[in-house]
């Protein structure tokens, strides 16, 4: 970076420093307010008390701040800093982030992401927004509502994997893994002691076993078409045996920004600007390269041998779905999104149960990642202009202004995690997620379609205006005049 550019980040910064502090006496006057006065009262009765003493020192020997229960009255400091902190900047007192070198094999080297605004770690954050995605938005209304303890300090204890996901070299490749912290189901194993001091660090990836009974294919276990292997499955009522993990996003903003093909300065301001300015930091704490982004993550499916996702020689058979509510979970006949899921579990517990691997990634990015507000806006557009495969993507186009938000680039994060280098059979038609694998180094030997006898009448509009558009198929691409042809179910023909 030259000396000019860098000359004028440090005059904005200052400009944006100066501007904080007007703000912050803004806000010194509005605590005085009877709203706010209200609340601190409401936290101060609710709220176990900490006073801060002095801890454990780090390896730098610095004195981390360690939180102790006091029984000293509510005047003393709180779990939070005594006025809120809008933001930070990297040259403000006492601001000394814990360390850490994404992409680094050595987790403890690495280090742990610190991400909680807790009075005793706020000054030691590495990481922008918050644990747990969404779902800290429910967390703040039971910290409000008093139901939380802001300060709960999670018991771990037996919550650890049932099996052992193999370090990978993809883990400390920091092109390779940008969205998700590889070291985040052992949180509790590498930052035992971090955590044993008190400071607020909590895993990103939860794995567990679970049995599984889905009804298509407990019918083809009775008709004979998937076969009892007592492993994968497990018995005649059709009970599935899998492995899943669950993992939160956890984004490396520069690695995110060179996946997307973007400018790190700009995605950072475009993220403030549409979470609504939730997070100040994504612009006065450059230094920070962590964010932990308020969405949804995604579950892995995995049937068979897990030790086996990384060995080239084991065949792989794989579904990456992307969540479909109205399909998936209610049966919604206008797209082929359950048919798809449930054809690529039969084909990945077939691979499973022939001695490979069979696996679902399921992400939750809803409606294209468009939402379900906007897919039921273009479902009445398209139902009430006559729904038309040439008009599928149109529709959509109109209302939310792109056809698709989904970005498959960060999709194969998840391989990179589990070693794997090849899909043998690749259960989806998307080019974009066939291209995002492909760009990321995995290979794909076939592509599977759905069978012509599983795709739903009326999803016939999608499936011939996806495969229009460049979607994978062995069979007929329909032409211009057919996609006009190709007639969805009509407003009328609803039953009342
Ligand atoms: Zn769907």
């Amino acid at each position: 970076m030259s000396e000019a550019v860098l000359s004028q980040i440090l005059v904005t910064l200052a400009d944006l420093k100066a501007s904080q502090q007007l703000l912050a006496d803004k806000v010194d006057k509005i605590q005085n307010d009877s709203v706010l006065a209200q609340t601190e009262h409401h936290l101060r009765q609710k709220v176990a008390h900490y006073h801060n003493s002095p801890g454990h020192s780090d390896s730098d020997g610095d004195t981390i701040v360690s939180p102790t229960f006091a029984t000293e009255p509510a005047e003393h400091i709180g779990v939070y800093t005594e006025k809120p902190v809008l933001t930070t900047y990297p040259d403000d007192e006492g601001v000394k982030p814990s360390k850490m070198n994404w992409g680094e094999s050595d987790p403890k080297a690495r280090g742990p992401i610190v991400v909680s605004r807790l009075a005793n770690s706020i000054s030691i954050r590495n990481a922008i927004g918050a644990y747990g995605g969404s779902y800290s938005i429910y967390r703040s209304l039971a910290v409000a509502m008093g139901d939380l303890p802001a300060d709960h300090k999670p018991n771990f204890e037996n919550t650890q994997p049932p099996i052992k996901i193999r370090q990978q070299p993809q883990w400390s490749d920091s092109s390779k893994i940008v969205s998700m912290d590889p070291f985040g189901h052992l949180t509790n194993e590498y930052y035992k002691q971090e955590i044993k001091d008190g400071l607020d660090v909590r895993p990103t990836i939860a794995i567990t076993r679970a049995h599984m009974l889905v009804p298509e294919l407990v019918a083809e276990v009775k008709a004979g078409t998937l076969k009892v292997d007592g492993k994968v499955v497990v018995n005649e009522a059709a009970e599935l045996n899998v492995h899943k993990a669950a993992i939160d996003p956890v984004w490396h903003l520069p690695g995110v920004a060179a996946r997307l093909n973007v400018d790190e300065d700009f995605l950072r301001r475009s993220l403030f600007e549409n979470t609504g300015g939730m997070y100040p930091e994504l612009i006065s704490r450059p230094d920070l390269k962590i964010f932990l982004p308020p969405i949804g993550g995604l579950t892995v499916y995995i049937f068979g041998n897990h030790e086996l996702l990384s060995d080239p020689n084991t065949r792989l058979t794989v579904r990456v779905h992307d969540e479909c509510n109205g399909s998936d979970v209610f049966g919604s006949d206008i797209c082929t999104c359950r048919p798809y899921l449930v054809f690529g579990m039969k084909e990945a517990i077939k691979e499973a149960q022939n001695g490979g691997v069979g696996m679902i990634v399921y992400f939750r990015k809803e409606g294209r990642a468009l939402g379900e507000v906007t897919k039921y806006l273009v479902y009445n557009a398209r139902k009430r202009e006559g729904d038309t495969a040439a008009k599928y993507f149109t529709r959509t186009e109109n209302i939310a202004g792109v056809k698709d938000m989904r970005f498959q680039a960060l999709m194969p994060d998840v391989f990179h995690w589990l070693g794997v280098t090849k899909i043998d059979r690749f259960m989806s038609m998307s080019n974009m997620k066939h291209d995002a694998l492909i760009d990321a180094g995995i290979k794909i030997l076939e592509r599977v379609e759905l069978p012509d006898e599983l795709i739903p009448v009326d999803s016939k509009v999608e499936m011939d205006a996806k495969i229009a558009a460049g979607y994978f198929t062995n069979g007929h691409i329909p032409c211009a005049s057919e996609l006009n042809k190709t007639v969805g179910r009509g407003w009328e023909e609803f039953h009342a």
